[in-house]
């Protein structure tokens, strides 16, 4: 049976990723689970690159196969801000989602709406020395002024599907799984775990 290590210290993302392949038959383990408690930089300057940097990280440390992620969501109005930057996009240093929410909406103001934006993700699974891959996820929608639901995290609260006339934190946590970037990054990457069994 594989064994796959999730490299992330993100209980929630390790619980989706788990949800997600949970017909697959593969050990899943935390680096908890080892007890290892590596910092990456993610000085990347693409979500693959980031990705990668912490997949292999983890791999070398383990010698198992692992998965990381990286996301973020980027906005056409702001010529794709705040990508790579979204977990750090706010002036002040101990911002908070709500502040890094808030000034994203400070930085629409006065812009044509709709705000056209997506949430990306990018997998990376690395194989001890055996090469490393990748699966890409994305979720459309468009950013609005004012905050609606209180479910998910980060951006959740303006970020609003057309189709479904609710924003991500209006969404049960089963339902932002089905159609989430990181739920759709993972079912690309099923693909590359089944031959990797
Ligand atoms: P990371 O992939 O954990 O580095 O996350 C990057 C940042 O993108 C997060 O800190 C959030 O600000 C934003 N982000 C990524 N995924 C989501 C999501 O599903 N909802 C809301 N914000 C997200």
């Amino acid at each position: 049976m594989l064994t796959l290590l999730i490299a992330t210290g993100n209980r929630g993302k390790f619980l989706e990723i788990r949800a997600l392949l949970a017909d697959m038959e593969i050990d899943l383990l935390a680096p908890a689970d080892l007890d290892l408690d590596l910092h990456v930089v993610e000085d990347g300057q693409t979500y693959a690159e980031n990705a990668a940097k912490k997949a292999n990280a983890f791999a070398r440390a383990s010698g198992l196969i692992a998965l990381a992620d990286d996301s973020g969501l980027e906005v056409d109005a702001l010529n794709g801000a705040p990508g790579l930057h979204s977990a750090r996009y706010a002036p002040q240093p101990d911002a908070t989602d709500a502040d890094r929410r808030a000034y994203l909406l400070q930085n629409l103001s006065g812009k044509p709406r709709p705000w056209k934006a997506r949430f990306r993700a990018t997998i990376a699974i690395s194989v001890p020395g055996g090469g490393i891959h990748f699966a890409e996820g994305i979720c459309d929608g468009e950013i609005i002024p004012d905050e609606r639901g209180s479910g998910g995290f980060g951006y959740d609260p303006i970020f609003y599907l057309p189709e479904l006339g609710r924003t991500m934190a209006e969404l049960s946590m089963d339902e932002k799984n089905r159609l989430s970037h990181r739920a759709r990054a993972v079912k690309n990457a099923r693909g590359i775990l089944e031959r990797l069994k």
